[in-house]
């Protein structure tokens, strides 16, 4: 268990790194190129062969980039993969992920608490090219073998899900796949990071992440990556290729930079987000809190097993609906209003006016989306800055 659980800094900062850079630059520098040229034709014809000394050599952007592949190394290092590809976005990531893995006639499984457009990629997109899905409630690992079918590829979750924070058995839903060889786990693992759980380590063959949060770090890049083995990966990394979903070497060069500190940036955040949980969970005007390291928290056994820490995003329900939560959040002066969550500055939303704005309160209750509800995805700031802050919006709402 220790080694699951455990991520070195020394690789944040230093995986994937050549020691002989560019005019001896200490970072990896921004090689900001479209295309790459050869000396003369006999090079070309020796790297289009396969047999030219640097086979890694660039040939075109779309295919590969130094700085980008710099960061790929990085992170296979610290989820503990083979290999890893990085793309434009985190659902760039996710849907070249998919479509490389499935084609018509073959079916996924995927939970009620996927990301949502996640979900609606499966649902609306997929099946328009004849792949097929089952959707399990949140959680239910035991339903899982029951809804494999001979044409199933994919078993597709997240853990912790959005907003409430559920964490799923990694162990079992990567040995119920394992069991038949068809079978492919992909665990979006952007809300824990490799710094609190790597689902590599409990046999799940693929990990994603919208490293537009934790990994880059600093609510200022979009990327997103998919993390395994170097078959699965290589496929993935072609249809890359084709898709064109790459990531911008300068939007690389930014998530590994964010990658440096993410060691320091998510301990803090769990620090943090442990005593706002705590401090809400004894506050008169909220109802409920959501948020995997306390006891009361549905999933707190699975989360303790098998993560290190429990992550920067808190949940909870306030007293009286939807306008006393938003008297809280426009009461609140250090958290700034905003979707997404992962960077060093402190984000809070009401799900039900921002992702869920388009649905009616009785089409939020039914996917369990409760009026009152508000996530806090806390930054770096001081623990009592934070804490303060929000007490005073709770009283003053
Ligand atoms: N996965 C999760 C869990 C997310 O929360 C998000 C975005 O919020 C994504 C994937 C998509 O990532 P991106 O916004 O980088 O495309």
């Amino acid at each position: 268990m220790s080694e699951r659980k455990t991520i070195t800094s020394t690789d944040a900062v230093h995986a994937g790194d050549d020691k002989h850079k560019a005019f001896d630059s200490v970072p990896m520098p921004v090689v900001q190129t479209a295309t790459y040229t050869f000396a003369d034709s006999a090079e070309l014809v020796a790297y289009t062969q396969g047999h030219h000394p640097n086979p890694d050599r660039g040939e075109y952007g779309r295919y590969g980039n130094p700085t980008v592949a710099a960061v790929e190394k990085r992170l296979a290092a610290l989820e503990g993969t083979e290999d890893a590809v990085l793309f434009a976005s985190g659902m760039a990531a996710v849907t070249t992920a998919l479509l490389a893995l499935v084609k018509s006639g073959q079916h996924i499984v995927l939970f009620q608490d996927c990301y949502r457009r996640t979900l609606e990629f499966v649902t609306d997109v997929l099946s328009r090219f004849g792949v097929t899905h089952t959707l399990l409630g949140a959680g239910d690992v035991g339903a899982l073998p029951d809804a494999i079918r001979p044409e199933t590829r994919l078993v597709v979750s997240e853990s912790p899900t959005n907003p409430y924070l559920a964490c799923i058995d990694l162990e079992a839903v990567a040995s119920v796949c394992r069991a038949r060889r068809a079978v492919k786990s992909l665990i979006d693992g952007t809300f824990a990071t490799p710094v609190n759980c790597r689902p590599a380590t409990f046999g799940v063959d693929l990990v994603v992440h919208s490293a537009t949060k934790y990994l880059a770090g600093h609510n200022d890049v979009m990327a997103g990556v998919v993390c395994g083995p170097t078959g699965l990966v290589s496929m993935i990394r072609d249809l890359r290729g084709v898709l064109g979903s790459v990531c911008d070497p300068h939007a690389a060069f930014l998530v590994g930079r964010g990658m440096k500190t993410l060691a320091l940036r998510i301990e803090r955040q769990n620090a943090t987000a442990q005593a706002v949980a705590e401090m809400l969970e004894k506050h008169p005007r909220v109802e409920r809190v959501y948020y995997p390291g306390l006891a009361s928290h549905a999933s707190h056994a699975v989360a303790r097993s098998q993560m290190r820490g429990f992550g920067g995003v808190v949940s909870f329900v306030v007293r009286g609906g939807l306008d006393a939560a938003s008297r809280v959040v426009d009461g609140a002066k250090l958290a700034r209003i905003g979707v997404s969550f992962g960077g060093v500055e402190t984000l809070i939303e009401q799900p039900a006016i921002m992702s869920y704005y388009e649905m009616t309160s009785e089409q939020r209750q039914a996917i369990g989306i409760a009026d009152g509800l508000i996530r806090l995805a806390v930054g770096i700031e001081d623990a009592t800055d934070l804490i303060g802050d929000l007490e005073l919006a709770l009283s003053s709402a």
